[in-house]
């Protein structure tokens, strides 16, 4: 495998990788740094070679070999026969066995899912699929994270206290008098039955301030 300026420890983990798989090593293993945090890599089985581009960040480095040489041992694993079937890139083939090197060669690999995850959110899909210890946390706190920033904090606070409903016609409307809420559905049915019985308090969210 000829590797040029690639670091010993790439050359190395990519070695152990193929030989631990009992796969050929490819023919060419291309460096390149670049200025920025994060890491590129593209596999060509035709040209045998692995090329990664990395940034600043050494684990998302190391990552993203792993990433690359689960593309390169996928594409050397036998096809089954008479399954003419083009392999999906980043489809279930590849993840079983991206999972399994990330499990035997990231120093952390819920972390590594992590990682994956953030540039493929497939890679959830894949890993609850084949039950990847750590997916389900993972699933979650991107729901978390999503939610998040999807709707800013907010807070509830009350702006009529807890009041006797009065219901009163505006227009195509019943709305309570007292505070002014439009009241439909069931809640009406409710209020018109039990009358000024029926009482109720008008909230209202608000974002949180940003605290500097
Ligand atoms: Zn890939
Ligand atoms: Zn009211």
């Amino acid at each position: 495998m000829r590797s040029g300026s690639a670091p010993a420890w790439a050359v190395e983990l990519a070695l152990r990788v193929c030989a631990d798989a009992g796969v050929a090593p490819p023919d060419a293993l291309r460096w390149r740094r670049a200025d920025r945090d994060l890491s590129t890599g593209l596999t060509r089985r035709h040209a045998g070679s692995i090329a990664v581009t990395t940034g600043w960040d050494t684990d998302d480095a190391r990552h993203t070999l792993l990433h690359e040489l689960a593309h390169w041992l996928t594409a050397q694993a036998p096809r089954r026969r008479g399954w003419r079937r083009q392999a999906v890139h980043h489809g279930r083939e590849f993840y079983a066995t991206a999972f399994e090197l990330l499990a035997r060669y990231a120093p952390d690999p819920v972390a590594a899912l992590r990682r994956e995850a953030v540039r493929y959110p497939n890679a959830l899909r894949h890993a609850r699929a084949l039950a990847l210890p750590g997916t389900e946390a993972l699933v979650l706190e991107r729901l978390v994270a999503r939610r998040a920033s999807r709707r800013p904090r907010a807070a509830w606070r009350v702006v009529v206290p807890e009041h006797a409903i009065r219901l009163v016609r505006d227009g195509r409307w019943y709305v309570c008098s007292t505070c002014g809420r439009r009241l439909v559905g069931r809640a009406l049915l409710r209020a018109a039955q039990r009358g000024s019985r029926d009482r109720h308090t008008l909230w209202t969210r608000e974002p949180i301030e940003a605290t500097a």
